[in-house]
């Protein structure tokens, strides 16, 4: 299969989506679709456009490199229950950014990570569900 129509494929998957799948989550979305398409495609066409600056890979903590399809300043929430993460809609960056080119000469600072961290309202309504059972 061509390799450009599967690198437009991922590329508008992940842009589709907000909730910054990580490769797995996108081979699944994509895999049925596509049946030649591996997840070390995947994988390697998340690295070459992340590297290109065309996507976002997350800094974030967590076991699974996620990956973001708008790369416009913005900061992210991640939920300790489930690892999902969110966007937060109009997050400061220009503070930050400041910052940053501040550090720039002295460590040759190009970026930094911000993550918030709490329990999302899907993971808190179903700990309270278990908490009444
Ligand atoms: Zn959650
Ligand atoms: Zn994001």
């Amino acid at each position: 299969m061509n390799k450009t129509i599967q690198r437009e494929a991922i590329l508008h998957e992940l842009r589709m989506r907000k909730d910054h799948p990580t490769a797995e989550e996108l081979y699944g979305a994509l895999h049925e679709a596509m049946p030649q398409l591996s997840l070390g495609t995947v994988y390697r066409n998340l690295e070459q456009l992340s590297a290109a600056g065309i996507i976002r890979k997350l800094d974030v903590s967590g076991k699974r490199m996620r990956f973001d399809g708008d790369i416009s300043p913005h900061h992210h929430i991640r939920c300790r229950e489930c690892g999902g993460v969110r966007d937060i809609p109009g997050a400061a960056t220009m503070v930050l950014d400041r910052q940053m080119e501040r550090m720039k000469e002295e460590y040759q600072c190009d970026s930094y990570t911000l993550e918030f961290k709490g329990v999302c309202p899907a993971c808190s309504a179903s700990g309270k569900q278990n908490k009444l059972q």
